[in-house]
């Protein structure tokens, strides 16, 4: 088996990182997601909420969490990495202005389902941007250190900016 709590900070403080027994045959399901990273973990929670009934079956081939998103810097930012006036030239001002919304609202909500399903994810909601960073905690700094070392960036300040 993998350390995979060597991978990152958040993979060596989550807890029992054991995979789950493999398929060992065809399964019966309304929606097959594959890979619980936050794409296929969100979809899921949204499909369970929209419809309780529904057969979920969500397949990861290490851990939850193994790719990116286990191993990011933690930043839930509204910031877009293309500039609005961009968007707006290639989709319109309305599309534009309906994805800056969508970011806005997807901040939001993060820390609405983080309090609504008792998520101790340690946010801190900044002021002057629209995001949340994942706490203050040394071991959370260095984690970012560590993320912004990974992506190519140099220091803290500069993933701050992103
Ligand atoms: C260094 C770094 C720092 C980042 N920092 C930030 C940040 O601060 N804030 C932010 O918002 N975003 C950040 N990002 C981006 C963010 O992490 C990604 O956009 C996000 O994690 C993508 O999630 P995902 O679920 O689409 O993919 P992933 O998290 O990569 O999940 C994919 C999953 O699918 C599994 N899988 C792959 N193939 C199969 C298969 N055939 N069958 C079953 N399972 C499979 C993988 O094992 C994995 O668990 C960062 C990314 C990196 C790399």
């Amino acid at each position: 088996m993998k350390d995979y709590a060597s991978y990152s900070y958040w993979l060596e403080t989550a807890g029992d990182l054991t995979p789950r027994p493999p398929l060992d045959g065809s399964i019966d399901c309304d929606v097959a997601i594959l890979g619980a990273g936050y794409t296929g973990l969100w979809t899921a929670y949204y499909l369970l909420r929209a419809r309780p009934g529904l057969r979920v079956v969500l397949l990861e081939k290490e851990i939850a969490g193994f790719g990116a998103s286990g191993r990011n810097g933690g930043w839930c930012s509204s910031k877009l990495n293309i500039g609005l006036d961009v968007l707006a030239e290639r989709h319109g001002p309305e599309a534009a202005r309906a994805v800056q919304r969508a970011m806005y609202e997807s901040v939001d909500e993060i820390g609405r389902v983080c309090a609504a399903e008792r998520i101790d994810a340690d946010t801190t909601k900044l002021r002057r941007r629209h995001r949340y960073h994942p706490g203050r905690r040394p071991a959370v700094r260095r984690a970012r250190a560590r993320a912004a070392r990974q992506s190519g960036r140099h220091t803290i300040a500069n993933h701050s900016r992103h």
